[in-house]
């Protein structure tokens, strides 16, 4: 091992540090394979190339780096900071990830005591928060699918690794979208399977508890998704088809209001079993949800996705009403006021769905309406001076945001079925051209 001094640099190790802020990953390679030059090499302030390389967002330096051996938990920075700290810290989501793949400690803390996801969301990296919370990686579901100790079998069929690590790494938490994976894989989507996986997940919450350097975080997703794999288990022993009735159940919205009371309790109760009452991140949940009334926000659901991914309130992105995936564009077409991933959501949704569409179609109404006299009313103050008898001539063009069928409510299916499908060309359902088939009753 050679012993690396900060700030003692060759001159191709301090070229090295030019080239990966400036150069191409050619000339670094070349800078790579000379003898001069040490990976690992460390600047005035205690910095490696790599270190380098992440905090000025290089994914690809950073990959040549660490297959030419860069120490990705290299700790010599003089404020403590790590390469994924760095990542983080710049924002890069690729990079982020590659340090991780690449076996960064995610609990090494700076010298504020800081840990690299805790530095991002101080800076509002919150896509790298995200990633470092949920990342686990996949040689550590591994073990459990090889026998261990005195045991003959495994924990877990090696076939179930790849769809159980699908799931564990997800970032969306929705309670519907863990049952729309398991549904959607056949090797899942049965007791004996789900059996053996919630019991590996309980295993890891208990591993992520009793380790040194506790992972709540990680405890408490584990516990979770192992709650809701349980409750999977409970429905398959109905019969056939019966985690479809489960995705309903949770999706049923009570006749006020359409609030979807049992994925609410679901979710309360899954926290509050968690096992180990004297974590803290147990404590802060408890905290925010016990003293909402179910129906009231914050649901249970938003609160345990800002516990676990560490997403706040995205202000530009909408969540489907079904899965809570992000970044759903398609609109109910009558009522405008609930948002879908696909058609396959939407439709999903529409037993519960159309029961209130109809009251939010009024609700949206009204609201265009405010917006449109608000808007005309300030127009015409602004106008008032020039020329009072624009005033009521303005007025029925502001409402033309309406359509004409809109303003014409039908009671049966049928009839839903056709105002859906006559709003299909509104921009939102571009994608989609028609409306949900109304399949059911
Ligand atoms: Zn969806
Ligand atoms: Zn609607």
């Amino acid at each position: 091992m050679v012993h690396i001094k900060k700030g003692e640099l060759t001159q191709e190790e301090k070229d090295l540090l030019e080239v990966i802020g400036k150069g191409t990953v050619q000339e670094a390679g070349t800078l790579l394979a000379s003898k001069n030059v040490h990976v690992n090499c460390l600047d005035e302030n205690g910095m490696t190339p790599l270190m380098h390389a992440a905090y000025k967002g290089k994914l690809d330096m950073c990959k040549l780096l660490l297959r030419h051996g860069a120490d990705v938990n290299c700790h010599q920075h003089e404020h403590g900071y790590t390469a994924l700290m760095f990542a983080a810290l710049s924002g890069n989501k690729d990079i982020t990830w590659v340090m991780l793949e690449a076996g960064a400690e995610t609990d090494v803390v700076n010298s504020v005591g800081r840990t690299a996801a805790q530095m991002a969301a101080f800076v509002g990296q919150h896509d790298c928060v995200t990633i470092i919370n949920n990342f686990f990686p996949r040689e550590k579901l591994d073990y459990y699918t090889k026998p261990q100790g005195l045991d003959k079998e495994p924990r877990l069929p090696p076939k179930l690794a790849s769809p159980l690590h699908k799931i564990i790494t997800t970032t969306n938490l929705h309670p519907v979208k863990i049952v729309m994976l398991i549904n959607e894989n056949p090797l899942l989507a049965e007791e004996a399977a789900l059996n053996k996986c919630y019991k590996v997940m309980d295993l890891i919450c208990e591993k992520c508890m009793k380790q040194r350097d506790m992972n709540e975080v990680l405890a408490m997703k584990m516990h979770y998704i192992s709650c809701i794999f349980q409750k999977c288990i409970n429905f398959l022993k109905d019969g056939e088809n019966k985690l479809d009735t489960l995705i309903k159940s949770l999706l049923k919205g009570r006749p006020s209001d359409g609030f979807p009371i049992y994925q609410e309790k679901i979710i309360r109760e899954s926290i509050r079993k968690f096992p180990y009452c004297e974590a803290t991140l147990l404590q802060q949940l408890v905290r925010s949800i016990a003293p909402v009334e179910i129906g009231s926000d914050p649901t249970a659901f938003s609160v345990l996705t800002q516990a676990i991914t560490g997403q706040v309130g995205f202000v530009d992105v909408e969540f489907c009403t079904t899965c809570g995936e992000k970044g759903a564009s398609k609109r109910c077409s009558v009522c405008k006021m609930v948002i879908y991933c696909d058609q396959t959501c939407q439709k999903t949704h529409w037993f519960a769905h159309k029961k209130i569409c109809k009251n939010l179609k009024d609700i949206y109404e009204k609201q265009q309406l405010e917006a449109a006299k608000e808007k005309s009313e300030e127009e015409n103050n602004s106008k008032l001076d020039v020329n009072s008898n624009c005033v009521n001539e303005e007025q029925p063009e502001a409402e033309t945001g309406i359509s004409q069928e809109d303003c014409n409510p039908k009671d049966s299916v049928e009839g839903e079925r056709e105002s859906l499908q006559s709003d299909a060309g509104l921009e939102c359902l571009q994608d989609a051209p028609v409306g949900p088939q109304l399949s059911e009753e």
